[in-house]
């Protein structure tokens, strides 16, 4: 087969979409107005399929830190850390985070993606052995093949699955590395981190929690579900991004191991890549400032999350297994999951349509995330859009 064969199927699934008119992988946002409003073509949309989950994108002193570092210290540092990158503005923010996660240290990657693929393919490789939920982000499992560690899937939220599995494994479990998150990404769901840190502390192994959905959102500081459940102690790494509750880009690995320093010396996509501009950091360090002064912006956020999570369940829709401000609607059909999600645009709400291959079983959903920005009455136009689609949509809805 050619090179470029393997495209075949997918420009032919791709050709009808776009034949339909429908193009929502390639979905453009054409204006921004605010956290919660755009336009997309000829349709002004409440903005519901982004993870702003705090609405800091537009906070006024978030802009104006990154103003100011645009005009000091220019658009880029075309550089990556390991070489001119690493301008006071990051080692700052390193040391701040690692503050407010009363941590030893923190680095910080240029993305969420990176600093998962930074820190687990550089702790473990040949020889090691990681236990990983199934459900855990793509970068999770690109950084599990990237290690060359012995990977062991169990089962999505199953403290159990990983017991048995750790059990079987006998010794070598205490140097496991475990890999779960505090939100998951599709189903809004939480990990049972007591449960599984009680199995830690039975059985041994390392901790990382990937709290990208989590920081900002739980915890009474926010710093995520490990600090809801009361159980920080006994988290090795927590991982985090920039581009969710901190409304801009980048990624971050606090820890109280003191080896984690070293780390910077042998990751490989913290070396070999440019570090985050200036202005991201500044905002990032603004917005990390507001999210500890601003603890109501969260119980705004949880307020919306569960008048969406009620009403769209109230509706008959199968939603998610928990209240979150990650909203899933699982649809029974993917063909038919991309004419609801147009509907939904012409209906004055944007979301995301998740492809089968992102969505845990293989399952065709739309994902809708709060924000603390979002009005009552733009959560209730959310419902009401998906009110109006319930009965021409029956066939393609995921029976509760
Ligand atoms: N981890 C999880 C759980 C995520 O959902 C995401 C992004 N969707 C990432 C990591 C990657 O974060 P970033 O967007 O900063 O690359």
């Amino acid at each position: 087969m050619a090179l470029f064969d393997k495209f075949g199927k997918l420009a032919q699934e791709r050709a009808a979409l776009v034949q339909a008119g429908l193009n929502p992988f390639g979905t453009r946002i054409d204006e921004v107005f605010s956290p919660t409003e755009g336009r997309i073509g000829e349709w002004r949309v409440v903005l519901a399929g982004t993870n702003n989950y705090l609405g800091l994108t537009f906070d006024p002193e978030c802009i104006e830190a990154a103003r100011q570092a645009l005009e000091h210290e220019g658009t880029g540092t075309t550089g990556s850390r390991m070489a001119s990158g690493s301008y006071g503005s990051h080692v700052a923010l390193e040391a701040e985070l690692a503050d407010f996660f009363g941590r030893r240290s923190a680095i910080v990657f240029s993305t969420g993606y990176l600093a998962n693929l930074g820190v687990i393919s550089t702790l473990a490789g040949p020889g090691d052995i990681v236990l990983l939920d199934a459900d855990c982000h793509a970068s999770i499992y690109d950084a599990c093949k990237l290690g060359g560690a012995q990977v062991i899937r169990f089962r999505h939220n199953d403290v159990a699955d990983l017991e048995r599995r750790m059990l079987r494994l006998g010794e070598p479990a205490r140097n496991a590395l475990i890999l779960v998150e505090g939100i998951y990404s599709m189903l809004g769901d939480q990990a049972p981190l007591k449960e599984i840190v009680e199995v830690k502390r039975r059985l041994g192994g390392y901790l990382l929690v990937d709290e990208a959905h989590s920081v900002g959102v739980l915890g009474a500081h926010g710093r995520g579900l490990a600090e809801e459940l009361g159980v920080e102690s006994d988290v090795d790494i927590v991982l985090g991004t920039f581009s969710k509750s901190l409304g801009a880009i980048g990624g971050f690995a606090v820890s109280h191991h003191p080896e984690m320093e070293l780390l910077r010396y042998a990751s490989r996509p913290y070396i070999f890549t440019a570090s985050s501009s200036p202005s991201s950091i500044a905002s990032v360090r603004a917005a990390l400032r507001t999210m500890r002064a601003r603890p109501e912006l969260r119980e705004r956020l949880w307020s919306n999350a569960r008048r969406l999570y009620q009403g769209l369940a109230g509706l008959g829709y199968r939603v998610g297994p928990q209240p979150s401000p990650v909203v899933p609607v699982l649809l029974g059909s993917s063909e038919e999951g991309v004419a609801f999600w147009q509907r939904l645009v012409e209906h004055g709400v944007y979301v995301n349509l998740v492809p089968p291959l992102a969505a845990p079983g293989g399952q065709a959903l739309v994902r809708c995330s709060v924000s603390a920005a979002h009005t009552p009455e733009q959560i209730d136009h959310i419902i009401q859009a998906f009110a109006s689609l319930r009965a021409s949509f029956d066939g393609v809805i995921a029976k509760a």
